[in-house]
């Protein structure tokens, strides 16, 4: 049961830990709520919410605590922080998990999910067969196709507009793999155009196993910038991991200073690689862009890979989402997507550097949105710049529903310049191009 004794106070001793431990990025929020509660089942996120409504207070959730922007700290507001809520259960039959919201890698598929192997597999919310939730009003109801399902279809791109809290996500499966293998190549920055060019010529024409990045960074220990390609074959045996990465193998442009073909990789492997590239205790800001299809892509990015700030662990990337991107979604709200998916994932310690990072991206955002089709809200930070997210008949459809499940605003929605947005929810218009 949870009531007002439950609630760490902003007075409590202990508020401080509630408010910001669970977040990842260590560019802290002067934002303040009221108060934190953990609720450890459905029934007491529901009490929470009603307590919140007695008390004429908003609602933030937390999950995962990896929002770059914080976007669970709101002023004022009750946090109801789900990191206690934990449930994993797996029924092996028809293949479906039952997942609790703060498992990590699930608070994600609110807006999307772009998991491993997007481009093939697809969004990682398509898997989302039903989703457990809270309602605005203190109400436990369970939304899928067939029962409240406009909360099940706002569910999957909502993003942090979602106007209920999730409590448990039904995810479909998919099959394992046994063989995961990569090819990596590197090269000086000077050859960025070619580099990006090829891969953005041969990913579509990959086989379907395989996942296509290109990044540009300062690596340990020279800190010199290199432009960097990786392929990643998901595959059942190792001949088939080979085959998969043949054609990169075969024509990558040279001057390559380092190659590392067909590596035996896994999984694991491949989070702890994600892991060291966003380290913990450190500083982040994140956008993002789809790229419009009919541009060149690797110009359009040029200054966003090659001006990378000095002394930070900054890196761009450019990520294949061809052919996932040239087919119909399932009708839901995620409904923006490109073939190519750039982001700035701008990584440092020291608060010093806070405007020279902040503004380094805003600049080369600037130039970057008029060559975009819109954005991906988990890359997102709306205090900073708004964008297109959705179709317009979706982003018109998702605000709606917002105002049909949400009317006073109960639940704190997208965190935009001043926390303003409230039941209205975000324009869907880019910042700087109309
Ligand atoms: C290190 C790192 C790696 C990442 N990698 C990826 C990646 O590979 N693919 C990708 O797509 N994204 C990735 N992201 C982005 C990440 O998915 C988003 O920031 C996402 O919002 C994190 O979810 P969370 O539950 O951890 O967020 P939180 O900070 O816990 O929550 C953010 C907001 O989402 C909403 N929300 C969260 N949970 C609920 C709920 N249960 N019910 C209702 N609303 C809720 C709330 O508005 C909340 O304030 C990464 C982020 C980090 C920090």
């Amino acid at each position: 049961m949870v009531s007002a004794s439950s609630v760490v106070w902003r007075e409590s001793p202990d508020y401080e830990q509630a408010r910001i431990g669970r977040v990842f990025n260590n560019r802290r929020p002067e934002r303040y709520p009221r108060g934190v509660v953990q609720p450890t089942t459905a029934e007491e996120v529901a009490d929470a919410v009603k307590l919140a409504n007695q008390l004429g207070l908003r609602v933030s959730v937390r999950s995962g605590g990896h929002s770059w922007a914080a976007w669970s700290v709101r002023d004022d507001a009750l946090l109801i922080d789900l990191g206690e809520l934990k449930c994993l259960e797996l029924n092996e039959a028809p293949g479906i998990l039952k997942a609790s919201p703060s498992t990590t890698g699930c608070g994600f598929l609110l807006q999307g999910g772009m998991g491993w192997n997007c481009k093939n597999w697809g969004w990682a919310c398509e898997k989302v067969l039903a989703v457990e939730v809270v309602t605005a009003d203190g109400d436990i109801l369970l939304c899928s196709k067939d029962q409240n399902c406009d909360l099940f279809w706002a569910a999957r791109g909502a993003g942090p507009g979602f106007p209920a809290i999730v409590t448990a996500f039904h995810l479909k499966v998919r099959n394992s793999f046994s063989n995961v293998m990569k090819s990596t190549f590197i090269w000086p920055l000077e050859q960025y155009k070619t580099v990006l060019d090829w891969t953005i010529d041969i990913a579509p024409r990959c086989d379907d196993s395989v996942e296509v990045v290109c990044l540009s960074l300062r690596p340990d220990p020279v800190k010199q910038p290199v432009i960097l390609a990786c392929f990643v074959a998901f595959q059942n045996s190792k001949d088939d991991a080979i085959a998969s990465l043949k054609l990169a193998n075969e024509t990558f442009p040279p001057g390559a200073i380092m190659t590392s073909m067909c590596t035996p990789s896994s999984l694991s492997i491949e989070y702890e690689a994600q892991k060291l590239a966003n380290p913990e205790g450190h500083r982040y800001t994140s956008d993002n862009a789809y790229i419009r299809n009919d541009t060149d892509a690797a110009e359009v990015l040029r200054d966003a890979f090659t001006t990378l700030p000095e002394e930070t662990k900054t890196f761009a990337l450019w990520y294949s989402m061809n052919p996932c991107s040239r087919r119909e979604l399932p009708d839901m709200a995620l409904s923006m997507q490109s073939d190519h998916y750039f982001a700035l994932y701008t990584v440092w310690e020291d608060e010093k550097d806070d405007e020279r990072c902040t503004s380094w991206v805003k600049s080369v955002m600037k130039d970057v949105e008029k060559h975009s089709v819109g954005a991906y809200l988990g890359d997102s930070d709306f205090q900073i710049r708004r964008t297109r997210f959705w179709e317009d008949t979706k982003a018109e459809k998702l605000m709606q529903l917002r105002q049909k499940w949400d009317p006073r605003g109960t639940v704190c929605g997208f965190l935009d310049q001043g926390d303003k947005s409230g039941v209205n929810g975000l324009e869907n218009k880019h910042e700087w191009r109309t």
